[in-house]
C-alpha cells in the first residue's frame, strides 16, 4: 500500500471538516449492512472505505445492521456479517441495530405527526404511485393529505396497535408534491407489516422505511460521515429533510461509486437466486463474489484490502476488471504461500536404474521468496513417481525442455533423469514411462557436471497422497451478466468448476484452510473448509500466471 498515494475525494472532504473544526474534529463512520444476506466484495469496498477512514483519522466505526426489513432478514445473515467484517481485519466501534431504535424512531414520526409534518394516507400503492405525478408534472394531493393532526395521530397509534391489515393505510411525509425531485413527493415513512422480526419478534406491526430509518440512525449515533452509494444521491434532500425538522444531530451523507466487477452478479438478490436455485453450493461457494467465497477459495484478507486500496474511491460508476483481483492475491501469494508438489494428470515414471525398495528423504524449502526460506519440508523420494503427462513427450519437437526419450530434465529438490523407453495399452496410450538417473546430480549436491534446461514437479508413489483438486473458473460467460438480454442465469459459465483427483506430498495433509500453497507451476491452492484427513479437497485460488481467454 503506497503511503504517498493522493487523497481520495472523501478524505478531502474529512480532512477539510477536521481543519474546519466541525464536530470537534471527530471522525465517526458507520457501516451499515442490511442482514438479507452474504456480504460480498463490493460490500468489502464499503467496509474499507467507512473503517479504512476512522483508522487514519483517529475515529470509531460502528457495525449497524439495517433490519427494518423483517421479511427478507435472519440472524444468520447477522453472523456471517459479522464474521466476514472481523475477517477482512476491522473491529467495529459498536454494533447496533435499526430496529433498537423503533421506538424512538416511532416517537419521531408522532412528533413530525404533531408538526403537522407527516399524514396516514388509506390510498392504494397505485393511487398513491398515479398521484405522485412524473418527473415532469408535479403530484396532486389526495383527502387524507388535509387530515387534521388529532386524526392523524389516532390512526397513526392504531396502525401501531394493529388495527388494520397489511398495505391499508401508511404513514407519509408532508413534504412538496410539486417537488423536482420525486423523493420530496411525501414520501412513505412507515408501512404496515404483520411480520415476525428477528430481533423484536411481534413487538410491531409497523415498519420505518430506509429514508425514514437510515439518516435517523446516522443522527442518533452522531455519525459523523454517512457514507453511502450514488444511487442514494436523490435521497440527500430527505435524509437532511428529516434531521432538520427533528432537529437531530446533523448526520451528512456523501457518495460514491458502487463497485462493479465484471464476470460476475453482485446484488443480493441475484446472488440468493444462485444459492436457491442450486446453480452453486451455497453462498461460501468459492465462485461466488462474497466475501465467505472468496476466503473459502483461497483469498486473504490482505489481498482484499489491497484490491480495494488499489481500486480508489470513484465518484462515477466503472466496471472493475476481475483480473485486478486475480494480481491482488497472486502477488500475495507470491510472497506468503509454501511451496508443494501435486501432480494433476499424473503418468507413472519408473527409474529403472534406482534400488526397488529403496526410498531418501529429500529437502525443499517453503518458501524460496523469504529469507531462509520459511525452513523447509522432508520430501520423501523413491523408485516410481507420478509426473505430470504434459511434462513427457515421446518424441519432443525442438525447444522441449521437459522430459523425452532421449532428453534429461531436473526432477524439482532431486535428480536428473533421462527418458528411455515408455509402455502403452492396447489403445496406444503411455501407462508408464521408463527413465535412468544421475546418481550424482542430487539438487544442493550436484557433481555431475550436467546441465538441464528444464525442472519439472513430481510425487513418489508409494507416498503420494490422493486429494480432490477443485479447478474454478469464472461463473459467467460474459462480463455484465445483469446487462444481457433475457435471464443473467443464463450466462453462467458451464465450466465454471473442474474436479480432478490428483496426487500431492504427504506433507500436504497437515494443511489448514486457508494457508496458501504453490503448487509448483500449477498454482496456487487451499484446502476446502469441509475437506476431510479421509478425503482431502483443495480449491484452486487463482493460477500462477493470468491465463485466461475470452471463449
Ligand atoms: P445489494 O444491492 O448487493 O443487495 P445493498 O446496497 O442492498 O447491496 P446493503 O447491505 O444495504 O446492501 O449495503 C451495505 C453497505 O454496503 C451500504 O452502505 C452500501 O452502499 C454498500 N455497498 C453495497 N454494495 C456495494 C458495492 N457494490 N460497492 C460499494 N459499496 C457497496
Ligand atoms: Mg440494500
Amino acid at each position: 500500500m503506497s503511503e504517498e498515494r493522493s487523497l481520495n475525494f472523501i478524505e478531502e472532504i474529512v480532512e477539510d471538516d477536521i481543519s474546519a473544526g466541525k464536530n470537534g474534529g471527530r471522525v465517526h463512520t458507520r457501516f451499515p449492512p442490511e442482514p438479507n444476506g452474504y456480504l460480498h466484495i463490493g460490500h468489502a469496498k464499503s467496509i474499507c472505505l467507512n473503517f479504512g477512514l476512522a483508522q487514519k483519522y483517529g475515529g470509531k466505526t460502528n457495525l449497524r445492521f439495517d433490519d427494518t426489513n423483517p421479511v427478507t432478514e435472519d440472524t444468520e445473515y447477522v453472523e456471517s456479517i459479522k464474521e466476514d467484517v472481523r475477517w477482512l481485519g476491522f473491529e467495529w466501534a459498536n454494533e447496533l441495530y435499526a430496529s433498537d431504535y423503533f421506538d424512538l424512531l416511532y416517537a419521531f414520526a408522532l412528533n413530525l405527526v404533531r408538526q403537522g409534518l407527516a399524514y396516514v394516507d388509506d390510498s392504494t400503492p397505485e393511487e398513491i404511485a398515479a398521484q405522485k405525478g412524473t418527473p415532469t408534472e408535479p403530484g396532486t394531493p389526495n383527502q387524507y393529505r388535509s387530515r387534521r393532526i388529532e386524526e392523524n395521530v389516532q390512526l397513526f397509534e392504531d396502525m401501531k396497535a394493529g388495527k388494520y391489515p397489511d398495505g391499508a393505510k401508511v404513514l407519509r411525509a408532508k413534504v412538496d408534491l410539486a417537488s423536482p425531485n420525486m423523493h420530496l413527493r411525501d414520501p412513505i415513512m412507515y408501512r404496515i407489516k404483520h411480520a415476525k422480526h428477528h430481533r423484536t419478534g411481534d413487538k410491531w406491526c409497523i415498519y420505518p422505511m430506509y429514508d425514514f430509518a437510515h439518516g435517523q440512525s446516522d443522527a442518533i449515533e452522531e455519525i459523523t460521515h454517512s457514507i453511502c452509494t450514488l444511487e442514494f444521491i436523490p435521497h440527500r434532500p430527505l435524509y437532511e429533510w428529516f434531521i432538520e425538522q427533528l432537529e437531530l444531530f446533523p448526520s451528512r451523507q456523501y457518495e460514491f461509486a458502487r463497485l462493479n466487477l465484471n464476470y460476475t452478479v453482485m446484488s443480493k438478490r441475484k446472488l440468493l437466486q444462485l444459492v436457491n436455485e442450486g446453480y452453486v453450493e451455497d453462498w461460501n461457494d468459492p465462485r461466488m463474489p462474497t466475501i465467505s467465497g472468496l476466503r473459502r477459495r483461497g483469498y486473504t484478507p490482505a489481498s482484499i484490502r489491497e484490491f480495494c486500496e488499489r481500486i480508489g474511491v470513484a465518484k462515477r460508476e466503472n466496471m472493475i476488471d476481475v483480473a485486478l483481483l486475480e494480481f491482488c492475491i497472486r502477488e500475495d501469494l507470491n510472497k506468503t504461500a509454501w511451496r508443494r508438489m501435486a501432480v494433476l494428470d499424473p503418468v507413472k515414471l519408473v527409474i529403472t536404474n534406482y534400488p526397488e525398495g529403496q526410498t531418501e528423504t529429500l529437502h525443499g524449502e517453503n518458501n524460496p521468496e523469504v529469507e531462509g526460506g520459511e525452513g523447509g519440508r522432508d520430501i520423501p523420494f523413491s523408485r516410481e513417481i507420478w509426473i505430470e503427462r504434459e511434462d513427457f513427450m515421446e518424441v519432443p519437437p525442438k525447444k522441449f525442455f521437459r522430459l523425452g526419450v532421449g532428453l534429461s530434465v531436473r526432477l524439482k529438490n532431486a535428480y536428473i533423469v533421462t527418458g528411455q523407453s515408455v509402455v502403452k495399452d492396447a489403445e496406444g496410450n503411455i501407462t508408464e514411462i521408463h527413465c535412468t538417473y544421475i546418481p550424482e546430480s542430487k539438487s544442493g549436491s550436484d557433481t555431475s557436471g550436467v546441465n538441464v534446461k528444464g525442472t519439472i514437479h513430481w510425487v513418489s508413489i508409494p507416498h503420494a497422497k490422493t486429494a480432490e483438486i477443485r479447478l474454478y473458473d469464472r461463473l459467467f460467460r460474459v462480463e455484465d451478466p445483469s446487462n444481457e438480454d433475457g435471464d443473467f442465469k443464463e450466462y453462467i459459465n458451464p465450466d465454471s468448476l473442474k474436479v480432478i483427483t490428483g496426487f500431492i506430498e504427504e506433507d500436504l495433509a497437515t494443511a489448514v484452510p486457508g494457508k496458501g500453497y504453490q503448487f509448483i507451476r500449477k498454482g496456487y491452492f487451499t484446502l476446502d473448509q469441509y475437506s476431510t484427513p479421509d478425503k482431502l479437497v483443495f480449491n484452486r485460488t487463482v493460477t500462477l500466471k493470468d491465463g485466461w481467454v475470452k471463449k
